[in-house]
């Protein structure tokens, strides 16, 4: 199952790594001494939740359905054009950062003004054609898993 997520993201031009790449960025300052694969084991670990899983496949399906015309009125044009006023993108995001305390909500607040790396590239329409749901389903999985690096730090220095 946690696979078929990583070749679902993959097939929408989203790698584990590069949301680990995110995650090292945001915990770089707390901690220096994090390595990529201590990141993408923290990615894969936020993947292997069945809630996420099921926000990430929501998702995807409404952004392919939109990039296939197959949606209906009005909400093909409001996810096709990521009508800024839509906001359920965000909502099903939070599905998956809400499991992960305040941490995991205020880094996802911050990824989603910064929109760096991956989630910039897809917020600019670089890969497919409508990703009006996946680049908020990456700042999650990012900030969800930089929340949980978090939470072992904090455990391990006490
Ligand atoms: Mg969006």
């Amino acid at each position: 199952m946690s696979q078929d997520i990583i070749d679902l993201l993959r097939s929408r031009g989203v790698e584990v790594k590069e949301i680990a790449e995110i995650v090292r960025e945001l915990q770089r300052p707390y901690s220096p001494t994090l390595t990529i694969l201590e990141c993408m084991e923290a990615v894969e670990s936020v993947i292997r939740k069945r809630e996420v899983q099921y926000a990430i496949m929501t998702g995807i399906a409404l952004d392919v359905l939109a990039e296939q015309k197959k949606l209906p009125y009005p909400l093909q044009e409001i996810i096709e054009k990521d009508e800024p006023l839509y906001g359920m993108d965000e909502v099903l995001a939070f599905g998956i950062t809400n499991m992960y305390g305040t941490i995991g909500i205020t880094n996802f607040g911050f990824l989603d003004k910064q929109k760096r790396g991956i989630i910039g590239q897809l917020n600019a329409n670089k890969k497919n054609h409508v990703n009006t749901f996946l680049d908020d389903l990456v700042a999650a999985i990012a900030a969800a898993a930089s929340a949980k690096i978090a939470h072992q730090c904090r455990k391990l220095s006490r």
